[in-house]
């Protein structure tokens, strides 16, 4: 099976249901993580916040992106008219050779892409609630708040919609607007840097693809990695990750612990 950037693998799920009191910090940012007891982050320098969609607005355990992983093997066995287990195979060839399915067949083939993300994204997204305390966290943070995702602008709206955050965020930037140069690639994080002119400095990202967080690290921003690992597996991601300055699991209880330049 790939790990493909476009959609990452779920984590194994433990305990992503939103349930309090179970966040955590590491360190502070440029620091040597260290695990941090008190649950609350100083982001009182923040005022660009930029959210990944796919399995960190809402649990890994949703199956959303077992969904959009299987409709994309579908879309490559209809378009090269070759089984399911074919597709699949060439689906994890193209992951190691470009990245993602949609850069592969872009490199080989003549692909519609919105027809490509119009499919891939064609799935029920029922199986994720609406989470209006996390809306009004969201809403609540002094600054831009911005969805950065791999998959389309349709794809964002649809779960947005689903989870009651579509007010809540003030822009989307998806993966056509970074010219099919989806995260990890540093060239489309600048993409994103230059369309919103971003100041790194005051910029933090939520993301669930440690990977993602290197490249946001280099450029400057602060990360937070929302996670549904075992605290051990965590705090050994974290001792030997210098770019993940932060660790949630739960998001809501990570946002309404951490420092702002507006909180007391
Ligand atoms: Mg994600």
């Amino acid at each position: 099976m790939s790990h493909d950037p476009l959609h990452p693998q779920p984590i194994p799920s433990t305990s992503s249901d939103g349930a309090p009191g179970s966040s955590e910090a590491f360190g502070n940012p440029g620091t040597k993580p260290a695990f941090n007891t008190n649950g609350s982050a100083d982001l009182s320098h923040v005022s660009q916040w930029v959210f990944d969609l796919d399995d960190t607005l809402y649990p890994a355990s949703s199956n959303i992106m077992t969904q959009v992983e299987h409709r994309m093997t579908q879309y490559v066995a209809k378009m090269l008219d070759v089984p399911e287990e074919v597709a699949t195979g060439i689906r994890n060839d193209y992951y190691r050779a470009y990245g993602t399915t949609l850069n592969g067949l872009m490199a080989n083939h003549v692909v519609d892409t919105a027809e490509f993300l119009d499919y891939v994204h064609d799935i029920d997204a029922s199986t994720i609630d609406p989470t209006p305390n996390l809306a009004n966290l969201i809403t609540a943070l002094p600054g831009r708040r911005i969805v950065y995702t791999n998959g389309s602008f349709k794809h964002a709206e649809n779960i947005l919609e689903q989870l009651g955050l579509t007010e809540a965020f003030d822009e989307i930037f998806d993966v056509e607007a970074s010219g099919f140069t989806p995260k990890p690639h540093r060239e489309g994080f600048e993409k994103f840097v230059d369309h919103f002119e971003i100041p790194a400095s005051e910029t933090v990202m939520f993301e669930d693809s440690t990977q993602n967080l290197k490249t946001a690290a280099s450029l400057g921003f602060t990360t937070v990695w929302v996670h549904d690992e075992e605290e051990a597996l965590v705090r050994k991601l974290a001792e030997s990750g210098e770019h993940i300055h932060f660790a949630a699991d739960c998001l809501a209880t990570f946002l309404s612990q951490a420092k702002t330049s507006t909180s007391k």
